[in-house]
């Protein structure tokens, strides 16, 4: 938040700035959002290690019943959308599956996986929200989505919004 002010004000002051640093810049527009990129980052130690730098955060008031938006570039920093609403009624372990459920997109670079193992969803990267099931399985899913990276991405060079909501007979 702070660089982005900076750089904010470069842009006007300054004139010129490396093309790059707007691009690939780190924006997460509350603490309130910041805290699970925190927690994602924490939790990756000892997993894959990750460590955001790139990465747009954002209120948005996405259509029911989407919860949440991953738009992936290959030129600029990925954007995650998140539902004012949605976010405004849900509790702590919902908005991790919310936000761990975009930053698998848009870090990951994961796509969604809807495998089911005796009907319950394998990973978080199921196409809609799990709550019920994250909260009686946290750590079983934060293995789970630390354990692959890429599957989406690595195969494709274009740009890419996935779309994600809620469903309630999940
Ligand atoms: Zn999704």
């Amino acid at each position: 938040m702070v660089w982005s002010l900076i750089l904010s004000f470069c842009v006007i002051s300054c004139g010129t700035v490396d093309e790059k640093e707007t691009k690939w810049k780190y924006d997460v527009e509350t603490e309130d959002l910041e805290r699970y990129v925190e927690e994602f980052e924490r939790l990756s130690v000892g997993r894959n290690e990750k460590h955001v730098t790139a990465l747009v955060v954002k209120f948005a008031d996405l259509e029911d019943p989407v919860t949440g938006l991953c738009e992936l570039y290959t030129k600029q920093s990925p954007v995650i959308s998140i539902d004012r609403s949605y976010w405004a009624g849900a509790d702590d372990a919902e908005r991790e599956n919310l936000m761990f459920h975009e930053l698998g997109h848009c870090v990951l670079r994961r796509g969604h996986l809807e495998t089911r193992k005796d009907l319950k969803p394998v990973s978080i990267m199921f196409p809609s929200l799990i709550p019920f099931h994250y909260k009686g399985d946290r750590v079983g899913y934060v293995n789970e989505l630390f354990s692959i990276e890429g599957d989406w991405f690595r195969l494709r060079d274009e740009d890419v919004t996935f779309i994600c909501g809620e469903n309630h007979g999940i």
